[in-house]
C-alpha cells in the first residue's frame, strides 16, 4: 500500500500501484507455486511464457508488423548504443560486402553519447545535424539536414531526448532518407506514449526504465531482414568489428531472448504494465491523455514568461514526456523545488548537466498528478512574480 506518489523522476520512474502490488506478490509466489517468477529457470515454462506474452503485447500495442521481430537484452539504453552500431554494419556487409557508414543526428546529449560510441568502436559516423550551437533547443526540418552519403547503413536518432527535451514529431520521408538507409530510433523515455509506424523502422531501441517498466531489460523490435550479418570471418577480412555474442542479435533472437539470463522479474513488471495498457485503451488512449498532461504544463508556464522559460525555443518539437524549464536563477530555482517537495511534487531537479528543472510526465503519471504541479507552478508564479 502507499499513497499514489506525484512523481516526476526521469528515471527510473514512476510505475502504477497496481503493478506494482501484483509483481511484489509474484516476486514471492508466482501462480500458486511456492516459488516467485525471479527464481525460476529463465528457460522455464512459466519464464518462457512470460517473454511470450510480453512480445504478444508489445505486438499487439504497436500493430507491429510480421516484418518484425520483438526482442529483449540486458544492458540498457548504453548498451543498446554499442549493439546496435555493431549489428547493423554486420547487417550492411552482408548486403553490400563492404564496410559502409551510419548516419548520425545529434539533436541532445544521448544521441551525442550514442555517435561517440559508434565512432569509439571504430565505425564510420557522419554526423547529419548537430545542434548543440543552439543548445539542444530545436531541431530542424529534414530539408536542412546534410544530404545521406551513399554507401550509409542507417541513419540514426534519439526520438526523444530525455536531457533536453526535444523529440521527434515526425519521421523523413523518402526525399531524405533513401532506399536502403534504415532508420534507427532509441526510444528509451517514449516508448509506448504515442503511436507509430513500426513498419517505417529498421530498429527501435528502448531501456524499459522510463516509461514502461524497470531497470535490466531493453526491447528491440527490429526489421527482420537486418537480423542477417556477414560471417566473422567476412567481418574480420572487411576490417569491421565482430559483435559480442551476447549482443548478437540473431543469435538472440533464435533464442528467444533467453541466449543468456533474461532479468525475467522485469520482464513481467513490462507485461503487467502492458497488460494494463491494453485495458486502458492501447496506445491511442494513453497518446490522448499524454498530449493533454503536456498541453495544459506547457501553458502554465508560457502564462508566466518572466519567470519561466523553456529551453526548448522550437515550440514544434518540445517533448510530450520531459518538460524542461528554468526560472531566473538558481535560488528561485531552489525555492521552487523545496516548495514542490513540500506540497509532495517530487523529482523535478534538471538533469545535473544542464540543471533546471524537468518535469517527466511518463505514461504512468496521471492527468492528476500533473494537475497539481500546473495548480503549484501557477500558485509559485503568482508568489514570485
Ligand atoms: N537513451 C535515452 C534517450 C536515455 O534517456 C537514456 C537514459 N537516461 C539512455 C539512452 C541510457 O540508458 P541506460 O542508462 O539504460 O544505459
Amino acid at each position: 500500500e502507499r499513497e499514489e506518489p506525484n512523481y516526476f523522476g526521469a528515471g527510473p520512474a514512476l510505475l502504477p500501484t497496481s503493478v506494482l502490488q501484483q509483481a511484489a506478490y509474484d516476486l514471492i509466489t508466482y501462480e500458486g507455486d511456492n516459488i516467485g517468477i525471479g527464481e525460476i529457470s529463465h528457460r522455464s515454462k512459466p519464464a518462457i511464457k512470460v517473454i511470450d506474452d510480453t512480445k504478444a503485447n508489445l505486438t499487439k500495442l504497436y500493430n507491429i508488423p510480421d516484418t518484425h521481430e520483438v526482442f529483449f537484452m540486458q544492458g540498457g539504453g548504453t548498451t543498446g548504443f554499442s549493439s546496435i552500431a555493431y549489428n547493423l554494419f554486420a547487417n550492411y556487409a552482408h548486403k553490400t560486402g563492404k564496410k559502409g557508414k551510419a548516419a548520425y543526428a545529434v539533436t541532445g546529449s544521448w544521441s551525442k553519447k550514442s555517435a561517440e560510441e559508434a565512432e569509439r568502436l571504430g565505425f564510420d559516423v557522419d554526423i547529419v545535424v548537430n545542434t548543440k550551437s543552439e543548445k539542444y533547443g530545436t531541431i530542424p526540418p529534414y530539408s536542412e539536414w546534410k544530404p545521406i552519403d551513399k554507401d550509409t547503413a542507417y541513419l540514426y536518432v534519439c526520438d526523444n531526448e530525455t536531457v533536453h527535451g526535444v523529440e521527434f514529431k515526425d519521421i523523413p520521408g523518402p526525399d531524405y532518407l533513401s532506399e536502403g538507409v534504415e532508420l534507427v530510433a532509441d526510444m528509451s523515455s517514449n516508448i509506448l506514449s504515442k503511436q507509430i509506424d513500426v513498419g517505417k523502422y529498421g530498429l527501435i531501441m528502448a531501456g524499459a526504465q522510463k516509461n514502461i517498466g524497470l531497470a535490466g531489460l531493453t526491447i528491440y523490435i527490429i526489421k527482420k531482414s537486418l537480423l542477417e550479418q556477414a560471417s566473422d570471418e567476412t567481418l574480420r577480412q572487411l576490417n569491421i568489428p565482430i559483435v559480442p555474442i551476447a549482443f548478437h542479435y540473431p543469435t538472440v533472437v533464435k533464442n528467444n531472448s533467453a541466449y543468456n539470463t533474461i532479468p525475467i522479474f522485469t520482464c513481467h513488471i513490462l507485461k503487467l504494465v502492458t497488460d494494463k495498457l491494453i485495458e486502458q485503451g492501447g496506445v491511442p488512449a494513453i497518446e490522448k491523455i499524454n498530449q493533454e498532461k503536456a498541453k495544459i504544463l506547457y501553458e502554465a508556464l508560457q502564462a508566466y514568461p518572466d519567470l519561466y522559460s523553456l529551453p526548448v525555443t522550437n515550440p514544434k518539437v518540445r517533448s510530450n514526456m520531459n518538460v524542461v524549464f528554468r526560472l531566473p536563477n538558481e535560488e528561485l530555482e531552489a525555492k521552487f523545488i523545496k516548495q514542490a517537495g513540500e506540497k509532495k511534487l517530487a523529482g523535478l531537479k534538471g538533469h545535473r548537466s544542464v540543471g533546471g528543472m524537468r518535469a517527466s510526465i511518463y505514461n504512468a503519471v496521471t492527468l492528476d498528478s500533473v494537475k497539481l504541479l500546473v495548480e503549484f507552478v501557477n500558485d509559485f508564479a503568482k508568489a514570485n512574480s
